[in-house]
């Protein structure tokens, strides 16, 4: 049997881990990095997925797709050079392109896998993650909420202490927080709440939206004008933001509305103090979550021993100068917040593994939304409908296994339709509906017959619910035709048969392509005096490319790398490009 990798599918960058004997390992993808950009690309009939579809995606917005993980479990749907592709085909191409590398790296078959979500990603979304998984060729052996994976990687390492810890989580397009009791190996998620539209991005779309209206330009009006202008804006932003976690303050070039930054392109200072200006409305969005995590665990901020971050954009000043005053007391980032989700998620796939290593470790978690069902109310005599009767309190420990009665509210009613709801409203309305179904055969009789409506919501955050009338134990169907959708075999073949229309470039060709397309990037951006040097470097490049006479391509590979080194600004953004996969 192959070993379960543990994957961390993130808004921005993914990553796969595997437990080893030493510990959880991260897997290096084919440029030797870490991260993954989740950045999927094609390129007339080949498909582009991770840092060189991310360069790629500045020149060619229209060509690419990213942070399409905030519309997993929605009809959301991408043209991408003539293909239409949902969040589920684009997140089925990142999985492929993660489990290649973990392949490669294992020299062995990877069948199975732990994914993390958000932990408040709801019932669709988490299915929608399952269906991805089983597109990309996996069985998914648990969907794991991604802080409670980064209090597992955390907790690893002190089995022996007690304590009470939140883990703020705020990724590149959600935010979670979650609160874990830590002892004697076992890790209990008490509470959890969080936002799925919050997150690192939003801080650079907020950046993005103050330079154009500094400049006169809305938005919302520009992105959809002059695409490319807002698309290289937004990498400039990006950067900032990051320069600015350590440094006080940084520039940001407006770009033309064919996306190229001129030698005279406006500039404009921000300060970090701009910056959180710019964000304040952002940042307060983290407070609500908390508090409500908070008073679900019955805990005051006071009673929290350690306060834990993860993901990219916990890496902000604000966010941690804001987190330090509620919480009194220094926040904890031990282990990179980019790393931490994926890490957690290898020992998990570990536990399932039955890693001796990890024979002591005991993780519970909660279920992060309140559901139930709707029902009607005699309110002055008169039947209304549209109530909620929540039938799983939301953060009760998983699994678990609710039951509650209903009764029908006419004579001789045979059937009744059961609607089922997820949300924390009284009213329905204000609810999100998952599905619903009908329980047929009620025996004629007087109002008042009974049906026992069971939730069971699993390890995996998934619910399945049930009817069965009282009288006869008759049992209705418990299945969610919207959800079903997602799994169904005819449109898991269809939606296979159009991926595999797309091919994926060799491996060991991976590095080569990136330099190319950062190349094409760089040129666009490039005053002309440069450009005319860089289209000799790239044609030449793209000759000995055609020789496959592999000592040349090495030797042109490293004066054009060199020139792109020298010549773009952001080349941090490439990371250890160029370098050969680490062991680490
Ligand atoms: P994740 O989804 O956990 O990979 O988080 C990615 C998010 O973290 C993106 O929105 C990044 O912009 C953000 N991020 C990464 N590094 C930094 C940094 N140094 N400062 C601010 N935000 C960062």
């Amino acid at each position: 049997m192959s070993r379960i990798v543990g994957i961390d599918l993130g808004t921005t960058n993914s990553l796969i881990a595997i437990m080893e004997a030493d510990g959880p390992k991260l897997i290096p993808n084919s440029l030797g990095q870490k991260l993954t950009p989740s950045v999927v690309g094609v390129e007339g009939d080949h498909l582009l997925v991770g840092m060189t579809a991310k360069e790629y995606q500045v020149s060619h917005p229209d060509r690419c797709a990213s942070v399409f993980k905030r519309y997993m479990g929605s009809d959301w749907s991408v043209t991408l050079a003539g293909r239409k592709m949902s969040a589920i085909d684009l997140s089925c191409c990142v999985l492929r392109s993660l489990v290649a590398d973990a392949e490669h790296y294992l020299g062995e078959a990877v069948t199975s896998a732990v994914i993390t979500v958000p932990a408040y990603f709801n019932e669709e979304q988490r299915r929608a993650t399952i269906a991805a998984g089983q597109m990309a060729g996996l069985k998914v052996e648990r969907i794991v909420n991604e802080p409670t994976a980064a209090a597992i990687a955390y907790g690893l390492h002190e089995a022996d202490s007690q304590k009470t810890a939140v883990i703020i989580d705020l990724g590149g397009g959600t935010f979670d927080v979650s609160i874990v009791e830590m002892f004697e190996g076992v890790l209990e998620i008490r509470a959890s709440a969080g936002e799925i539209f919050l997150g690192g991005e939003d801080f650079t779309d907020a950046c993005v939206s103050q330079i154009l209206n500094q400049a006169g330009m809305k938005f919302e009006h520009t992105e959809m004008q002059e695409p490319l202008r807002v698309s290289r804006l937004r990498r400039e932003c990006e950067q900032a933001k990051r320069r600015l976690t350590n440094e006080a303050s940084t520039e940001v070039r407006l770009p033309n509305s064919q996306g190229e930054i001129e030698p005279d392109a406006p500039r404009y200072a921000i300060t970090r103090e701009t910056f959180d200006l710019w964000t304040k409305s952002t940042l307060d969005r983290i407070l609500s979550p908390i508090r409500r995590a908070l008073g679900d665990a019955g805990l005051k901020r006071q009673e929290i021993d350690e306060v834990i971050l993860a993901g990219g954009a916990s890496r902000m000043p604000s966010l941690i100068k804001r987190i330090e005053e509620l919480f009194e007391r220094p926040t904890r980032c031990t282990i990179n917040p980019d790393e931490v989700v994926a890490l957690g998620a290898a020992v998990n796939a570990g536990i399932l593994d039955r890693h001796e290593s990890l024979s002591e470790i005991v993780v519970t978690d909660v279920a992060p939304f309140t559901m139930g069902v709707e029902i009607c109310r005699e309110i002055g005599g008169e039947d209304r409908d549209g109530y909620y009767l929540p039938i799983i309190n939301r953060n009760t420990t998983i699994p678990v296994s609710r039951v509650e009665r209903v009764v029908t509210r006419a004579a001789n009613q045979s059937k009744v339709n059961v609607s089922v709801y997820q949300g924390e409203s009284r009213l329905v309305k204000d609810n999100q509906l998952l599905g619903s179904f009908e329980v047929t055969g009620i025996p004629p009789g007087p109002p008042g017959q009974e049906i026992d409506i069971r939730f069971t919501y699993d390890l995996n955050g998934i619910l399945e619910a049930e009817a069965v009338i009282v009288k006869t134990q008759k049992r209705a169907a418990q299945v969610f035709t919207r959800h079903m959708k997602n799994l169904s075999e005819n449109q898991m073949k269809t939606a296979l048969d159009k991926m595999q229309a797309l091919k994926a470039h060799p491996r060991d060709e991976e590095e080569n392509r990136l330099l190319l397309k950062w190349a094409e990037r760089l040129y666009m951006e490039l005053p002309h005096r440069e450009r005319n040097r860089l289209d000799q470097l790239i044609t030449g490049f793209e000759e000995v490319l055609e020789s496959q006479d592999q000592a040349q391509i090495k030797i042109f590979a490293e004066e054009l790398g060199a020139f792109l080194k020298a010549f773009d600004s952001f080349e941090g953004e490439q990371g250890d490009y160029g370098t050969s996969p680490s062991d680490e």
